[in-house]
């Protein structure tokens, strides 16, 4: 917003000429410290290359772009000519509001001053104004306008209901900053009204920012309410008056009465339709070319040329807005506040509409005026590495640098670096047809190509996100979408890649990290087909072993990976939970991630050493290092060969003290393959994955099957299942939880599941019918004090009454997840009650030190092996251990090699671990004695960082 204090503000200026007048604004910055003197010639240079007289007596003096490098700050001086300076134009100027700006904030500036141009009798006003105040008034009046844009819109949510459709609604507004939480209850305690037609509407006046419409889509194409179908939900913010617009919009398209097209819509598609865009419109995409977007000069000019054809031309932003303005209005068109890049929908009716649009775009695309470049932004960050990324210090040699751990091991080998594809390719075609099936065929081959991936792929994860790219592939809204665009003129590989990048945006607007952390794999699927297309393929890596290295590596370039040669990965970007990361943990390839820019200027065929437990790699290490790394990487062949020799071995110290060794399973398919590796049991099962593999909540016969399968798998051995842990960076996309400021501290866990007791009852209920003779342990996630564990068993107690002994698990035991702090500074009041403690210590962590588990910089930081952390668990075992209770460590600290000493003489009774890790935690505990570890314990717990606790037990 334009905020002008008095100080901005000069008034009772005077000139003899415009040339003084500007000379005396350019003083007027530098005297306010905004710029250096050479501003001036700037401001000169810019005015003879065309007028800045804006209208209704005001011009708008900034410099030209290469004045900027004087700019020391952003700002605006606003001189006031009471009796008018004449303009070089020939125009009468009484205010000049003079720009200082780094970017392009004189285009914001311009978009607030538009307001004043429509206004009659401003520029008496200014004119005659005899104070700041009333200059300032004049000039900054806020403008409330209604928002709906991309980022109110909520495609295909998987919602039940049209209540569920207007929370996901109003939490994008409240994500867009038009509404707080008060906006999210008014919305959540009231029904929403049918407006007819499949339409729906919620609103509220309550926590309104800015009044704004929130429209959301249902995914299921059926689905129904009170015998009424749900095609759309509006959720309106109103405020005052100001609203309006946005029900005049609504209103036109309950009239149109086709609101079953808005189904299965894009949200570009959606934009077009709540724009007022029917079958009859006729509408041409155009982009934005000039440097400075549509700044007043090139606006003037479009304006011109919409003025000149004879059928009215109106004009919006693509993403930007669902409303369009007139072409012929210059101060409507500065109001888009169009970027460089940012593509215009142009839309007319009628006869001469097609070559009306026509003339207007080609002036757009020819620059309005301006010197214009091709757009190149669509792919500009990732395709042209070369060109757009800043220039970075390379690594330097014989040093560790530090990225974040993402999967652990020992790799030594050359780096092969892969910089990003560049793809060119005409923006336009004019035989639709041809280019529809050359789209087509490269969709054939795209599909064929991944069909093969999936049949060799290494693993299961690996296959079923290849699948998931085919399903990506054959989605029919991508496809019309593209063939749409090509049949406005795109070319296939830029209608193509139109509809996966605004699919993409729509993804990656989901409020849930994980969920929009599939745009990364829609990108990858478009990629694919582009490669396709512009007959580009990947560089041949070379035929010894590797470590790749990658801006950041793609779900199928890691499937593409030959595991024999790729020794290791490291990646500019990405945090732990990227799916790249999750696929280099299964696969077991250390792995490296989110290491910085400066990992793409290592040469080829250059030295490296990559440690995948620390998050470090070494380039060019010293014959030293190197010896030192290669002997480490030998011995830990050997131990990883030996401890598959002896992983059915009972898992115990060398001294024979008993710690049970577990698996942690997100799958119930591969507690078999467990067990093969040597588990004692499943330590973790994280039920959460087992409900997202389904559309919506698994009955209670369909959990009872699933859990039957691990059950049965395990033989007699323990089961310890988690009950459902949404919320954080779990989502259920059937079970949305409303968009919240920290959703790590909101409604999460044993929390979300207890306002749905009924689902949380069916889930203890499968277990407890699923096990019968074996040993069944479930545990609560994220509690935080004994209220909760109560409030559960509260069912648990009834449902072992309700279900007969016959039909259910008698050995069974019901503990908690120790990872919130609060539950280990309480533990002796929880271990009265609870049967057993199992320690998460990632969210133990997280919480302790504060960490964001998945921070792409600061998770490497998060280590468990901190004092504090350590302290907690030994408060827990203690506490435990006085009331007969058991405790396990369940979060990735556990598997730990330097850590498992120290849990051991913490007195933990049980590890659960990743299932690829079993036979190594097996061996290492056969390495110490239990006073040994009592010992390290103790070393640990008297060091004040991780750092220290790690150094201390290392030199041990
Ligand atoms: C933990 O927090 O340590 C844990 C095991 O649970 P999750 O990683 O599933 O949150
Ligand atoms: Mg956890």
């Amino acid at each position: 917003m334009l905020t002008l204090g008095p100080d901005d503000i000069l008034l009772g200026r005077h000139a003899d000429s415009w040339q003084t007048a500007l000379d005396s604004a350019a003083e007027a910055l530098v005297e306010a410290g905004l710029v250096e003197a050479e501003y001036r010639d700037g401001l000169h240079a810019r005015e003879a290359q065309s007028s800045t007289f804006l209208g209704n007596a005001i011009a708008i003096p900034h410099g030209t772009p290469e004045s900027r490098q004087f700019v020391k700050q952003t700002g605006v001086r606003v001189l006031q000519f009471p009796q008018g300076v004449k303009w070089h134009d020939g125009q009468l100027v009484h205010v000049l509001v003079t720009i200082a700006a780094q970017n392009d904030e004189h285009l914001d500036i311009l978009r607030q001053l538009t307001h004043v141009l429509d206004r009659e009798g401003v520029s008496e006003q200014l004119a005659n104004a005899s104070s700041a105040a009333d200059v300032a008034r004049l000039l900054s009046k806020t403008v409330v306008e209604p928002r709906l844009d991309a980022d109110t819109l909520c495609v295909n949510f998987p919602a039940r209901d049209p209540q569920e459709l207007a929370l996901a609604a109003a939490a994008r507004l409240r994500q867009s900053g038009c509404v707080d939480n008060s906006f999210i209850t008014a919305i959540a305690s009231a029904q929403p009204t049918w407006l007819g037609k499949g339409l729906w509407l919620a609103s509220s006046s309550q926590g309104v920012n800015q009044p704004a419409l929130g429209v959301a889509t249902p995914a299921e194409q059926a689905l129904q309410s009170d015998g009424h179908s749900v095609h759309a939900l509006f959720c309106l913010a109103t405020q005052g008056d100001a609203h309006r617009p946005l029900l005049e919009q609504l209103m036109a398209l309950l009239d149109t009465g086709a609101s079953d097209t808005l189904l299965k819509s894009s949200s570009a598609q959606l934009l077009a339709q709540l724009a007022g865009e029917t079958a009859s419109t006729q509408t041409r995409r155009v982009r934005v070319l000039n440097p400075h977007g549509l700044h007043a000069r090139p606006a003037k000019q479009l304006v011109q040329v919409a003025r000149a054809q004879s059928i009215a031309i109106n004009v919006r932003l693509e993403e930007g807005s669902a409303t369009p303005v007139s072409a012929a209005s210059l101060t409507k068109v500065i109001g888009l506040g169009a970027r460089r890049g940012q593509w215009l929908v142009l839309s007319a009716e009628g006869e001469q509409a097609s070559s009306s649009l026509e003339a207007v775009a080609e002036a757009v695309e020819s620059g309005l005026g301006e010197k214009v470049t091709p757009f190149d932004g669509g792919f500009g960050s990732t395709q042209e590495a070369s060109t757009s990324t800043p220039a970075v210090e390379p690594l330097a040699a014989d040093t560790p640098h530090t990225g974040v751990a993402a999967s652990p091991g020992l790799a030594i080998a050359p780096v092969f670096v892969i910089r990003p594809m560049q793809f060119e390719y005409a923006e336009h075609a004019s035989d639709a047809e041809h280019e529809i099936k050359r789209l087509d065929s490269a969709l054939k081959e795209g599909a064929a190509q991944l069909h093969t991936l999936v049949h060799n792929a290494p693993g299961g994860e690996v296959a079923d996100i290849l699948s998931m790219h085919e399903e990506m592939l054959d989605d029919p809204e991508l496809h019309h979408a593209a063939t749409d665009a090509i049949r406005e003129g795109r070319s296939a590989e830029a209608g193509w890649w139109d509809a996966i990048e605004t699919a993409a945006h729509a993804q990656e607007m989901l409020a849930d990290r994980l969920l929009a952390e599939r745009a990364a794999d829609l990108r990858d699927v478009g990629r694919r087909v582009l490669g396709v297309l512009c007959d580009v393929t990947l560089p041949e890596p070379p035929d010894h072993p590797y470590i790749l290295v990658m801006d950041d590596i793609g779900p199928s370039d890691v499937a593409r990976l030959d595991t024999s040669r790729v020794r290791g990965l490291l990646t500019v970007r990405g945090g732990a939970t990227a799916h790249s990361a999750i696929l280099a943990r299964a696969l077991g390839i250390p792995a490296v991630v989110g290491a910085g820019q400066a990992v793409m200027a290592l040469n080829n065929a250059s030295m490296m050493i990559l440690d995948g437990d620390r998050g470090r790699v070494t380039t060019q290490p010293s014959e030293e290092r190197l010896q030192r790394a290669e002997q480490q990487l030998l011995d830990q062949q050997q131990r990883e060969a030996d401890a598959w020799e002896s992983r059915f071995e009972i898992a115990q110290t060398r001294d024979g003290h008993r710690v049970e060794v577990a698996a942690n399973l997100g799958n119930t398919a591969h507690a078999a393959d467990a067990v093969e590796r040597g588990a004692e049991g499943v330590g973790l099962l994280r039920t959460e994955f087992l409900f997202m593999a389904y559309a919506s909540a698994p009955d209670l016969a369909t959990q009872i099957g699933e859990y039957r399968q691990a059950i049965e798998a395990l033989e007699g051995r323990p089961l310890v299942a988690r009950t459902l842990d949404v919320g954080g960076d779990k989502p259920l996309p059937y079970w949305p939880v409303p968009q919240e400021d920290n959703p790590f501290l909101g409604l999460r866990g044993i929390r979300l599941a207890l306002t749905q007791p009924e689902v949380l009852e069916t889930q203890l209920r499968a277990l407890l019918m699923a096990s019968k003779d074996s040993p069944l342990r479930i545990m609560l996630p994220m509690v935080k004090d004994i209220a909760e564990f109560r409030a559960v068993k509260v069912i648990y107690d009834r449902l072992l009454q309700e279900i007969p002994t016959s039909q259910r698990a008698t050995d069974v035991q019901l503990g908690v997840m120790i990872e919130i702090p609060s539950s280990a500074l309480l533990a002796p009041s929880l271990a009265a009650e609870v049967d057993f403690f199992s320690v998460g210590t990632n969210d133990l962590t997280q919480y302790t030190l504060a960490i964001d588990r998945g921070h792409p910089e600061l998770s490497a930081q998060a280590d468990g092996l901190h004092p504090a952390v350590l302290r907690l668990i030994q408060m827990t075992v203690a506490a435990a251990h006085t009331q007969g209770k058991w405790v396990g460590v369940c979060g990735e600290l556990a598997s730990d090699a330097v850590a498992i000493p120290v849990l051991v003489g913490l007195g933990v009774d049980e590890l659960s671990v990743s299932a690829r890790q079993i036979p190594l935690v097996k061996a290492r505990l056969r390495e110490f004695d239990f006073a040994d570890a009592q010992a390290s314990a103790q070393l640990a717990l008297s060091q004040a960082t991780s750092d220290e606790v790690r150094d201390a037990l290392e030199t041990r």
